[in-house]
């Protein structure tokens, strides 16, 4: 699926269909350069969760943990990391479970410690906005974008 994103609002408003499709666990990565979005999307994907405080963005933390209900929400920005070994100690496996949805910034720096993705979103600069493309690789995900779809 392939989505054209002109401006902040309309990546706030992919989040928030994202966040409306998401009905289940769900791992998401969120691939693209510095400034491409990923973060403008995860605060559209927690306003659309219900979440009404900021959305920082986990940079030195690595993980966001929000609880809504009996959702949790993990916001993983791997940024900094710069060997995915440094991330053994943080069980980043293990927080993923059937009510939980993870949102990871740069995944391709994880390596083994990430769960394999059901949906990858690729954001790309162009001269009318942002590309975005959005993949899935498992039942969960094709539901996901399915849905989607039809928003
Ligand atoms: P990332 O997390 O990918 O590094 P951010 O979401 O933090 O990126 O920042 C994206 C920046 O680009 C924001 O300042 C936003 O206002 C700006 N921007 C301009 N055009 C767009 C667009 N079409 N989609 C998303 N963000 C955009
Ligand atoms: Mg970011």
């Amino acid at each position: 699926m392939r989505r054209v994103i002109r401006d902040e609002q309309e990546m706030l408003a992919l989040g928030g269909a994202l966040a409306q499709a998401c009905r289940n666990a769900a791992v998401i990565y969120l691939r693209g350069e510095l400034g491409a979005g990923k973060t403008t999307l995860v605060r559209g994907f927690m306003r659309g969760m219900g979440y009404g405080a900021p959305v920082k963005s986990p940079t030195y933390t690595l993980i966001e943990p929000y609880e809504l209900g009996a959702r949790r929400i993990y916001h993983l920005d791997l940024y900094r990391v710069r060997e995915a070994g440094e991330l053994a100690h943080l069980g980043i496996r293990d927080l993923y479970d059937d009510d939980a949805i993870m949102l990871v910034e740069w995944p391709e720096r994880g390596g083994r410690f990430l769960p394999p993705a059901d949906v990858t979103l690729d954001i790309d600069y162009a001269s009318d906005g942002r590309h975005v493309i959005l993949e899935s690789f498992t039942a969960a995900g094709n539901a996901i974008l399915q849905r989607l779809s039809a928003l």
